[in-house]
């Protein structure tokens, strides 16, 4: 297609919606390294993983050879409510930025929860209904994929309980509020309902939370409730899986314009919307069919790629969970509550992780004024609200941009924008108030962190 003939919008029609999702590990030369049983050291087995996650998805996570996984029929007619979701050409931005790059978004936010978490909120409990289970527990941190699953569940009738960041549930008290809509229950994390919630309140008084706090609380409620499993939003292999959906139909639209994105750009919490926009082609470069660049951009103040280790650490503060080999802050690492909303995980998608150790994925990281100025930036010629997470990429692609002005490249850039902030307005405030800081962690207080991270009976003995 001419350069000046690309629609604003791309749109592929519902008989166009991928029918598989993508499994990026089964091009990858070096797979990511399996979850260890913390006790013992060993690769946790699908039974030990049972306990945990239902059979479906713990069968989807310990894959790693094969590529393709079917799209049960009833995800596919939920996905058809809100997907296939556009892909936009950015002309106003790039108008605004006197730019010769072109910039492409695929836009996620078009659903309740305001972001891409719905993908794989109903294929997990999809699989939890079809096993007969009761409900489902979890953690949210900015409080989407709470909405996320609820909605899900709401849809399938399955009980969930969501364990909601302390700082996130004072902040976003409408979030709480959709979620109970959609029939879910709301606790504030840390809680003393569980025991592990005890344990960090008794050593962290006071403590704002963190995703790390929560996901203990709602793995313990999960395994000592019978009829229940636990759901993650993001970081798992599986849920990086079901966002294969996102690069799928991206990269469909982009094949039928007959543009190649030559640089891909996404915000980076746990790892879920980067990972699901660049599988597809990440899976071209890694079978040597086209090459891309491929971008990563988190907050200066949860900075897991740029400045972790990459280690065996445990997913949780509370340290019940299994190991996993990822770029990590270590798991006792709590983000500032200056940090506004989303992407304060302290570990990393392992396959994403891998892919940066191995070089294929560049990463930066960017403090949250700059990301502010930049979402405010895109909101006045894009007409979406962003999330302040989604900004981080807006960000980065803006810059990208400028720097085409120097070399006079015309780039094709495609950023994920995840979702929009319309539940983030506190955060919006702080920044048009100018109350908005960046605090970013020294390198003392990360050392005190990395040096909590396990020793791995078998590896470090
Ligand atoms: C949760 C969320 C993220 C971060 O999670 P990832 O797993 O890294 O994608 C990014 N953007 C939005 C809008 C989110 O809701």
């Amino acid at each position: 297609m001419k350069e000046n003939q690309i629609p604003y919008k791309t749109y592929l029609t519902e008989a166009e919606l991928p029918t598989a999702w993508y499994d990026l590990r089964a091009d990858m030369p070096n797979k990511p390294a399996p979850m260890l049983d913390p006790g013992t050291g060993k690769p946790l087995t699908a039974e030990q993983l049972s306990g945990i996650f239902c059979r479906e998805l713990v069968e989807q996570e310990l894959n790693s050879d094969r590529a393709y996984f079917p799209i049960p029929e009833e995800i596919r007619d939920f996905y058809k409510m809100y997907r296939p979701s556009p892909l936009v050409r950015a002309y106003c931005l790039e108008k605004v930025l006197d730019t010769p790059a072109h910039i492409y978004y695929k836009f996620e936010g078009n659903n309740t929860s305001g972001s891409h978490k719905l993908n794989s909120a109903i294929a997990q409990a999809y699989y939890a209904k079809h096993q007969g289970l009761k409900g489902v527990t979890t953690e949210t941190g900015a409080g989407q994929w709470g909405t996320a699953l609820s909605m899900a569940c709401g849809y399938l009738g399955l009980d969930c309980k969501v364990f909601m960041v302390k700082v996130s549930y004072e902040q976003k008290p409408f979030r709480r509020e959709v979620m109970r809509t959609y029939g879910a229950s709301v606790t504030p994390s840390p809680s003393t309902e569980t025991e592990v919630g005890r344990r960090i309140l008794a050593e962290y008084p006071g403590t704002t939370g963190s995703l790390g706090c929560a996901i203990s609380e709602a793995v313990e409620a999960a395994v000592t409730t019978p009829g229940y499993r636990y759901v993650l939003g993001s970081v798992l292999n599986q849920v990086l899986l079901h966002q294969s959906v996102i690069g799928l139909e991206a990269q469909a639209a982009f094949d039928k314009l007959g543009v190649k994105p030559d640089l891909i750009i996404g915000c980076a919490g746990g790892g879920s919307n980067l990972g699901g926009l660049i599988a597809p082609f990440m899976g071209r470069k890694l079978r040597g069919e086209e090459d891309y660049r491929f971008l990563a951009v988190e907050p200066a103040s949860c900075p897991s790629f740029t400045r972790g280790r990459f280690a065996y650490d445990f997913c949780d503060t509370g340290r019940i969970c299994p190991l996993a080999k990822m770029y990590t802050l270590g798991s006792s690492f709590i983000p500032s509550p200056n940090h506004a909303g989303g992407l304060r995980f302290h570990g990393m998608s392992p396959i994403l992780s891998q892919l940066y150790a191995d070089g294929l994925l560049e990463a930066r990281a960017v403090e949250q004024t700059e990301v502010f100025r930049a979402a405010e930036l895109f909101a006045r010629c894009e007409g979406i609200l962003p999330a302040p997470e989604s900004s981080h990429a807006i960000r980065a692609a803006i810059d990208e941009a400028l720097a085409c002005k120097e070399t006079g490249k015309e780039l094709n850039i495609l950023f994920g924008l995840s979702g929009t902030g319309y539940f983030d307005l506190t955060a919006y405030q702080q920044f048009h108030d100018g109350q908005m800081h960046d605090s970013i962690p020294t390198d003392e207080e990360l050392a005190r962190s990395f040096a909590t991270l396990p020793k791995v009976p078998g590896l470090d003995e």
